[in-house]
């Protein structure tokens, strides 16, 4: 079986080489970054300050030469506008968002559906598909791919200014230990008070929607969940997160779940390996002595 990915995210192409390569032959193409060529494809191609027209018509011209069985683009904003033109350039349907992919006499996909509530396990013919961030944990082989240089054609699009984004603890998606605050910690003041935890655990401090977006108490790239990032660390603890599902499709990789929340009922509950109810500026100090001790 051969296949063909992109992604603009050297991580997310990280994923899905360790993800897809044992089972097939895989051709990527992804942006510049030599540390790709370590996680098992057979050839990739590296491109440069691509937009959706140009890089969708390489990926057009490298169908014709490859005839892959499948096709994987990573689902970030570009991937997702580039499966859009390939899926009307290929007239091939698109299935969105996978997060499993077996074969067999058809594919089986599975995606999430009702914001991470239900998941959708689908049987289809279909060559083309869109995969989330967060497929796998990345793995190195020992082996290094061939690699050569995309030249894209010219693009009918003109960039007007790139502006870096304003950026908090941007590697949370890398992160071992991730403490997380909702908006049960009521200020960006009492941020302070979570702090001793963070350092101590050698965490990042990562946080629920409206923590970032609407009170902006973190930045938007330390937004966790279905809208934002899509973590796997070893340890993710909720400070005052309710659980809502959005937040919830963030977590589900993580592989153990300790929340505290002073509300019983809160379906954080429902998620987590280990719940503490309570008051979190109670309970995070008595956690840093105890640590400490
Ligand atoms: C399309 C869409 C996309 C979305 N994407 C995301 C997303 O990516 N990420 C995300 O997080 N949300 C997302 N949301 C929003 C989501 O639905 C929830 O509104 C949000 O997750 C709630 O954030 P929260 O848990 O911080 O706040 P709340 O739901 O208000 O929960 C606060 C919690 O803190 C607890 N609490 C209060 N004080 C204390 C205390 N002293 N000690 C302990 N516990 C306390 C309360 O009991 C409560 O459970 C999205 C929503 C939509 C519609």
């Amino acid at each position: 079986m051969k296949a063909l990915m992109f992604s603009d995210e050297p991580k997310n192409i990280k994923e899905m080489l360790t993800y897809f390569s044992n089972d097939m032959e895989v051709t990527a193409i992804s942006v510049e970054d030599a540390l790709v060529k370590k996680y098992g494809a057979e050839k990739i191609y590296f491109y440069k300050d691509g937009f959706s027209d140009n890089i969708s018509n390489a990926i057009q011209k490298l169908v014709d030469l490859i005839k892959p069985d499948y096709i994987f683009i990573s689902s970030t904003i570009l991937g997702r506008e580039i499966a859009g033109i390939l899926s009307s350039k290929l007239n091939e349907q698109c299935i969105s968002e996978i997060f499993s992919f077996k074969l067999g006499k058809m594919a089986t996909t599975k995606r999430y559906l009702y914001g991470g509530k239900t998941v959708l396990e689908e049987e289809s013919n279909c060559k083309l598909f869109t995969v989330s961030p967060g497929l796998a944990e990345a793995v190195e082989t020992n082996n290094e791919s061939k690699s050569e240089n995309l030249t894209l054609e010219p693009t009918k699009y003109r960039l007007i200014e790139r502006k870096e984004k304003k950026s908090g603890d941007s590697d949370i998606a890398e992160a071992k230990i991730i403490v997380s605050i909702g908006r049960g910690v009521g200020s960006k003041e009492n941020i302070d008070k979570i702090m001793p935890l963070v350092n101590m655990l050698n965490a990042k401090l990562a946080g629920s929607r409206p923590v970032c977006l609407d009170y902006k108490w973190l930045t938007e790239d330390q937004q966790i969940g279905l809208s934002g990032k899509k973590v796997r660390p070893d340890i993710y603890i909720a400070l005052g997160i309710s659980g809502q599902i959005q937040h919830i499709a963030g977590i589900r990789g993580a592989k153990t779940i300790i929340a505290i929340n002073k509300d019983e009922s809160a379906p954080i509950f429902e998620e987590c390996d280990y719940g503490i109810v309570g008051d979190l500026f109670k309970i995070v100090p008595a956690l840093v002595d105890k640590i400490n001790n």
